[in-house]
């Protein structure tokens, strides 16, 4: 499948809109330059109108009403929240207004939205589609609906039981300040770990590798960007809005809520949503097992196990 290049138009638009923190540490100035490599189309669902933006192609129906912005009547709903390729390759974020959304409120929203361009940059990867379709887990399902409903055994009883041993290792590793009892737990989550997925079936395996790596790292990009935001100057237009929350304000509270979300994740009951805070505290953890995990991302497209091999 071909994707289509940012053209420079769009390089010197988001650099020119000056929308990016300054990023003190290498990792986060990779990430940061690979996102503004990213295509980045956005479709802006409103109660009446959907407006279309960053996008080189616009889609038919779409009428011009400013400079790279084009609107339409609404057809999506307004509480949408979604990455996919609406109009064709690249993947477009479909997103309704911050007060119609689960973020409700404008700078959740906005690191919500680096959740979702991190989705465009996991799609745009060359051999992303074809690699989802090797899993071989769609069992005739065209439409993408099986990677939220696929079977997985949320509802075992050992399986739920050992997951929620799993969690509260994770977490103790994760929270664990003392180096070397953070060496310890971290070699005892791993082989744990391998035990919790030897018990899975291939597919089960598979599909939880899948959705860690895709929506626990997106989870774990939220807590990063957001600290990264937290030395971001917003501009005046943006501190005006009245539901204005300050970045460094937000950035305090994010990990920390991530990290009690997972501590009250019940596999059985949360089902595929305990998989966002489980992977994102495994990207935590992966930040101190080896600092140089990322670099390999993209490398291991839909598993993040091999990090966990050493
Ligand atoms: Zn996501």
């Amino acid at each position: 499948m071909i994707f289509g290049r940012p053209t420079e138009r769009h390089l010197s638009r988001r650099t020119a809109s000056n929308c990016v923190p300054r990023a003190s540490n290498p990792p986060m100035r990779l990430l940061i330059t690979f996102l503004l490599r990213t295509p980045a189309p956005l479709l802006l669902v409103t109660p009446d109108t959907e407006f279309l933006t960053h996008h080189a192609e616009p889609p038919r129906g779409f009428e011009k009403t400013g400079d790279d912005l084009y609107a339409r009547p609404r057809q999506f709903p307004t509480n949408l929240l979604a990455t996919f390729p609406a109009f064709g390759p690249p993947s477009v974020i479909v997103i309704g207004e911050p007060r119609n959304t689960t973020s409700k409120t404008s700078t959740p929203w906005l690191i919500t939205l680096m959740h979702e361009h991190f989705h465009q940059l996991q799609n745009a990867q060359p051999r992303y589609f074809q690699t989802v379709q090797d899993l071989g887990l769609s069992h005739g399902d065209s439409t993408g609906m099986w990677m939220l409903n696929y079977p997985f055994p949320y509802e075992q009883s050992e399986v739920a039981e050992s997951f929620a041993s799993l969690r509260s290792l994770l977490l103790s590793a994760v929270n664990e300040t003392d180096k070397e009892k953070f060496a310890k737990l971290g070699k005892q989550y791993v082989l744990e770990r391998k035990k919790f997925f030897a018990r899975l079936s291939s597919d089960d395996q598979k599909y939880l590798g899948f959705q860690l790596w895709q929506e626990g790292i997106a989870r774990y990009t939220e807590i990063k960007a957001a600290e990264a935001a937290a030395q971001y100057q917003p501009t005046a237009e943006y501190a005006a809005l009245s539901d204005f929350e300050p970045f460094t304000t937000y950035a305090a509270k994010v990990k920390t809520e991530t990290l009690n979300e997972l501590r009250q994740a019940d596999l059985a009951k949360m089902k595929r949503l305990a998989v966002y805070s489980f992977g994102a505290a495994e990207g935590l953890l992966l930040d101190r097992l080896d600092s140089k995990w990322k670099d390999g991302y993209f490398e291991h497209l839909l598993s993040t196990d091999s990090f966990f091999e050493k």
